[in-house]
């Protein structure tokens, strides 16, 4: 069991790597070379940089608690207690060979140790080190930044004990919530190797082909199935210095080409090496973007390429997009069908050389740079014969391991580098809807949600509308789920779905709008009304409902999540009940569960000010508060401390079904409760204070229209202070937000919104 880390370097990597740790509950203890006056700074200025990363390292910068800093010098045997210590100190094999060997001596004889080297061949990391070290040493690359980026290589070397790789696995894994995958020990392991060559061939073919930066991005984005950052966008993230480096040392270990155009080192020489110098391939000033000309060395407006074979194809699946994009007419699909039969080609090469199979090599650009799916999968979506006429038509030879086969993945196989079929492993730990749809585990399909059977008497909801807005569809199809579940004498159900972004932006707006503009109003109150009626039936069904939240929740997203019975969060979780934010409050029943759970919280004390907590739930309203991680949805009250947080999004269903499992045993709904609102007492201390913000002009005047009507509810309507029932509390929740949307001001934040996605203040 791995209870603590060690990470040696609190640079960019060691760094980011103690502060993922540590989010995950962890205790680390993180070094560095001796500074000159203060023996610690440089571990402190790694713990600094961390805790001020944007995106944050941490996912709670409380959790720096859990980093113990120090120096190599007077404080390595700090790390004796250590079961894992991760080295990410400069990229030389001279000081971290010297360093293993003072660790070699101090360390636990069951610590495991682990490099998290780009690059240097393992064997070389290892000289001089005994059977016993051996033994207990591995690579461990994790991606910049360690955080948010999925995937971690594992190389074991022969001599590394399977048990040791096992428990780095399921510690990557489970604890550290990464997505592994076993590499060779090979020059740039599989991700970057194969990435800068796909990098390196975009450069070269976008000048053969005569497109510009702008249309090469373009066409290498979402139209495959790859980040919108695309090529070049990408770069000036990563750094023109970093890429530099890096397909200088391909080139040197594997003796391959992967020099780039000559523009691109006059880039690095002239320190345009991307965002972090302000301008790489684009720059932007005073909010515009511009784009390099790379055969004039000029920045000029960005051109989008706008073709209407690009728009016919936006939101076509990923196999259609990939045939229409080698399709293209032109330059366009020329460059595309070179780039793809010379990146392809490669791929199917070298994948022998730096993989176990082909499995680890498309898990590695699906987790590492974000593709929907990796070459294998994109190679029989287009068709083995495709790829054989694109290999000829270009001179590549095929492969043998290859040869005459018809697909790399068929009925549950893949094909090894043996040229046979071998089973797909299972991993018990993951559900993925995909495959339960293929098997015919669908029990209810509509537009917006499907029922899906996850096994052993759990049934799933799920949402599939755009940004899996709630609207009615996806209420009735709830309705039905629960329906099933009692009629067919289930055990309870999931609410979860595999979007790569949101659990659920919240309510159909665009649908609440056009019937507030065409005068509604009995539909809409209706609506509300049934909404609240589904939050409701998520709480006081008579079996388990849990829900599994992550990346966007929002608004009537959250308000589902706060109604569970028990919440599985992704730990990459943004909920909020951002309402407000389009002249709204939460009337699913969300402005009402702030105000019980912040209340009830404090009733158990005698004297508490139950004020306190009326204000609390007042200030995430009103302010649209969103919490950036399931830790501080937590702090934050959306979560409960009962509330669960998986590490990995690939465990998430599993986990909620298991959830559902265990509370069926002896499940009894909870009671509704009754609830204190303090009356004119708190709603004058909150219209006071709305006041106050409008007086330092902080808030316009239909803020303080939004902050009065929150105040409304969260006082109980006024009156004296009493108990109420949460029916009560509903039906003013419901009347204020009818109020409001009447209002022109709120009308127009929504229609704003919906246009920009983003806030209007009026
Ligand atoms: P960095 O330069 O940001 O940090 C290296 C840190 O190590 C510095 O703080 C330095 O003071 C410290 N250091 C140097 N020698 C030391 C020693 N003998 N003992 C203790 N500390 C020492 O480098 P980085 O980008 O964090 O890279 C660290 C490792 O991770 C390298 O092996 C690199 O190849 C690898 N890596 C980097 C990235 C990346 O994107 N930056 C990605 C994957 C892997």
């Amino acid at each position: 069991m791995i209870k603590k880390v060690g990470v040696v370097g609190a640079g960019t990597m060691g760094s980011g790597i103690a502060a993922l740790v540590a989010s995950a509950g962890i205790p680390v203890v993180l070094l560095d070379i001796p500074g000159k006056e203060d023996r610690n700074e440089h571990a402190k200025r790694g713990l600094e940089r961390a805790l001020k990363a944007r995106p944050a390292a941490f996912m709670d910068p409380e959790r720096a608690r859990y980093v113990e800093i120090g120096n190599t010098e007077d404080d390595l045997e700090k790390l004796k207690d250590c079961d894992w210590v991760v080295e990410a100190i400069i990229e030389k094999p001279e000081p971290k060979q010297a360093l293993y060997a003072r660790l070699e001596g101090l360390l636990k004889p069951t610590a495991i140790v682990s490099s998290n080297t780009s690059g240097i061949p393992m064997r070389i990391l290892l000289e001089g080190r005994s059977e016993g070290f051996r033994r207990r040493f591995l690579g461990t690359h994790f991606f910049n930044p360690p955080r948010y980026l999925h995937l971690l290589e594992l190389i074991p070397t022969p001599e590394t004990d399977p048990k040791v790789l096992e428990e780095i696995r399921r510690f990557g894994e489970r604890i550290l919530g990464k997505g592994t995958v076993l590499a060779k020990d090979s020059p740039g392991f599989i991700a970057n190797r194969l990435g800068v060559y796909g990098m390196v061939q975009a450069m070269r073919l976008m000048e053969k082909h005569g497109l510009t930066i702008d249309e090469v991005d373009a066409l290498t984005g979402s139209l495959l199935g790859r980040p919108n950052s695309a090529t070049f966008r990408t770069a000036d993230l990563t750094g023109l210095d970093v890429l530099k480096m890096v397909a200088e040392e391909l080139s040197e270990a594997t003796g391959e080409d992967f020099r780039l155009p000559e523009w691109f080192y006059k880039m690095v020489e002239q320190g345009r090496l991307g965002d972090k110098t302000g301008g790489g391939f684009y720059k932007k000033e005073n909010g515009e973007r511009f784009t390099l000309d790379y055969t004039t060395f000029e920045y000029r407006p960005q051109r989008k390429l706008e073709l209407p074979e690009l728009a016919a194809l936006k939101d076509r699946p990923l196999e259609e997009r990939l045939k229409g994009a080698l399709n293209l007419p032109g330059k366009y699909g020329a460059f595309l069908k070179e780039l793809f039969a010379r990146t392809v080609h490669y791929t199917v090469t070298k994948a022998p050389e730096i993989a176990y199979d082909l499995l680890a090599v498309d898990q590695a650009l699906e987790w590492g740079f974000g593709w929907e799916e990796g070459p294998f999968k994109n190679m029989d979506a287009l068709g083995l014969d495709y790829v054989r006429q694109a290999f000829k038509e270009f001179g590549l030879e095929e492969p043998a391991w290859t040869r005459g086969k018809a697909r790399f993945y068929q009925d549950g196989q893949y094909l090894g580098f043996d040229g046979a079929y071998h089973p797909v492993p299972k991993r018990p730990d993951v559900i993925q809807l995909k495959s339960l749809k293929r098997e015919g585990k669908v029990l209810y399909s509509a537009k917006e949600a499907s029922i899906l059977d996850l096994g052993d008497g759990v049934l799933l909801l799920e949402f599939h509308s755009k940004m899996n807005a709630i609207g009615e569809g996806v209420l009735r199809t709830l309705e039905k789920a629960l329906r099933m579940v009692e009629e067919g004498e289930y055990l309870g159900l999931v609410i979860g779905n595999e979007d790569p972004r949101a659990f659920s932006a919240g309510a159909n707006l665009a649908l609440i709008l056009s019937l507030a503009q065409e005068g509604e109003w009995d539909e809409l109150r209706r609506a509300t009304y049934f909404f609240q009626q589904a939050t409701k039936a998520i709480r006081y069904s008579p079996f388990p409902v849990v829900v599994a939240p992550f990346g966007l929740t929002l608004g009537g997203g959250a308000e589902f999540t706060l109604h569970a019975d028990h919440v599985q969060a992704h730990a990459e979780l943004y909920i909020g009940l951002v309402e407000a934010g389009v002249g709204l409050l939460p009337a699913g029943g969300g402005t009402k569960e702030m105000l019980l759970r912040f209340t009830q919280e404090l009733s158990g004390y005698a004297q508490a000010d139950l004020f306190e907590g009326v204000r609390r739930a007042f200030e995430l309203i009103a302010t649209a508060k969103v919490a950036t991680s399931a830790l501080e949805a937590k702090k934050f009250g959306f979560l409960r401390d009962r509330d669960d947080i998986t590490m990995n999004r690939d465990f998430l269903i599993a986990d909620a079904k298991r959830k559902v499992l265990e509370l069926a045993v002896d499940y009894r709904p909870p009671l509704p409760p009754r609830i204190t609102v303090l009356g004119d007492e708190a709603l004058g201390n909150l219209k006071y204070a709305v006041w106050q913000f409008r007086e330092a002009g902080e808030i316009t005047d239909h803020e303080v229209r939004i902050g009065q009507e929150i105040a409304w509810v969260l006082s109980g309507g006024g009156g004296p202070r009493r108990e109420v029932s949460e029916d009560f509390l509903l039906e003013l929740e419901r009347e204020a937000f009818l109020r409001l949307l009447g209002t022109r001001k709120t009308q127009e934040r929504i229609a704003h919104t919906l246009k920009t996605g983003k806030p209007l203040r009026n």
